[in-house]
């Protein structure tokens, strides 16, 4: 990573905080965007801590994103809910989609919450995670923009498209969750590569020409490739339809046609589920799922070269809530330079945004 700095958790999330207040955003907007940003460096998610914030002021500075939305929730159905988040950014109102979706789950068994007019530069772990801290089991699905070739074609179409899950552990153990891209690397891994000089591994990606590349830039300038072949890009065509036209909402081609000043901020739609799991059996004994699920966790664990997903978190996590986290300090000049204060200077290539 280069030259770092340690900082605080809480230092970071006044930096954050400052940043985005200091660019418009309204308080309520920037307290959101700087806990999700705080919780994915806390948790050495990197490309959705720090590194995100020129997104998130980019966007709102191409006059796309809105600085002050107040995010509105309906109902749609007995187990449905949507919150439109009128252009805003989503950490706000899937903060408020979250208390009415986990009580919709309790009430039906299962219940949806549909986000729509969400801008949307975030991993998707704090949504399920959060849901199976109350007991849920959760999924979560985002489209984003036109960044991943279908299998077999070279130019990009599909979102990135993560999936999250989330199942409930007993007491003493915070929830198993994944959350993983259906492109074989999340863009962000790209954008902070091409930033520190590095190149790709093979099979992340193809250049404008159609041919595998592993030069960040020329990939970030052709298409990623899904996961898996036909089969990430399957997954990837599922999250376009559930974010998309199952809410109502743009597909990733749609939003970045949108996109037009090429933030990499993309607006859309985002699909949870939450599932009571004690609605689930006919005797509702949730400590006894929940223990059966146990049972499989052991047996991964016994092989060795085996974690389970979200461990990593996790450890990072009880490290850098004492000992605070390494930003590089190039990532901090970045963000002194698009400070209010440091206007004068600074270069419009300070914010997110994609190679055209
Ligand atoms: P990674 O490949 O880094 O990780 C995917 C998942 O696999 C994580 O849950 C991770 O857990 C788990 N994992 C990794 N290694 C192991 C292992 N050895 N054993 C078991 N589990 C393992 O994630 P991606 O690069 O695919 O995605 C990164 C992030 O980008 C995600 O948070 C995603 O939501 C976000 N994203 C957001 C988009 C948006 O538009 N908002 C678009 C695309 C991606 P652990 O965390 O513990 O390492």
């Amino acid at each position: 990573m280069g030259e770092a700095v340690r900082l605080s958790l809480a230092e970071v999330q006044a930096t954050a905080r400052a940043l985005l207040v200091a660019h418009g955003f309204n308080l309520a907007h920037a307290e959101a965007i700087a806990r999700t940003v705080t919780a994915a460096e806390r948790d050495e998610c990197r490309h959705h801590g720090l590194f995100r914030i020129p997104f998130y002021i980019g966007a709102l500075r191409a006059g796309q994103a809105s600085p002050d939305a107040e995010p509105v929730l309906r109902d749609l159905a007995p187990a449905v809910i949507q919150v439109d988040a009128g252009f805003g950014f989503a950490p706000l109102a899937l903060e408020l989609g979250h208390a009415p979706l986990a009580e919709r789950a309790r009430q039906n068994g299962i219940a949806a919450l549909a986000v729509v007019n969400a801008h949307n530069v975030a991993a998707l772990w704090p949504e399920v995670e959060r849901l199976a801290e109350r007991g849920l089991v959760a999924l979560a699905f985002v489209s984003s923009a036109p960044y991943v070739a279908p299998a077999g074609g070279t130019k990009p179409l599909f979102g990135t498209n993560p999936m999250a899950f989330g199942w409930p552990r007993p007491a003493g153990h915070p929830p198993l969750v994944f959350d993983q891209a259906s492109s074989a690397s999340a863009r962000g891994e790209i954008q902070i590569r091409l930033q520190e000089g590095q190149t790709l591994p093979a099979g992340w990606a193809i250049g404008p020409d159609g041919e595998p590349t592993t030069d960040a830039g020329t990939a970030l300038a052709g298409a990623q490739l899904p996961f898996g072949g036909v089969k990430g890009s399957s997954i990837a065509l599922m999250i376009e339809l559930l974010a998309g036209p199952l809410v109502g909402d743009v597909l990733s081609f749609e939003a970045g046609a949108r996109d037009k000043a090429g933030t990499g901020a993309p607006c859309g739609g985002e699909f949870v589920i939450a599932i009571d799991p004690a609605r689930c059996t006919a005797g509702g004994d949730r400590t006894a799922q929940l223990e059966h699920g146990e049972r499989l966790f052991r047996r991964i664990l016994e092989q060795e070269g085996t974690r389970l997903p979200s461990d990593r978190r996790y450890r990072a996590r009880e490290r850098t809530v004492r000992e605070g986290v390494d930003v590089p300090r190039a990532l901090l000049e970045r963000l002194e330079a698009i400070s209010p204060g440091q206007q004068a200077s600074r270069r419009d290539d300070a914010f997110g945004g994609e190679p055209s």
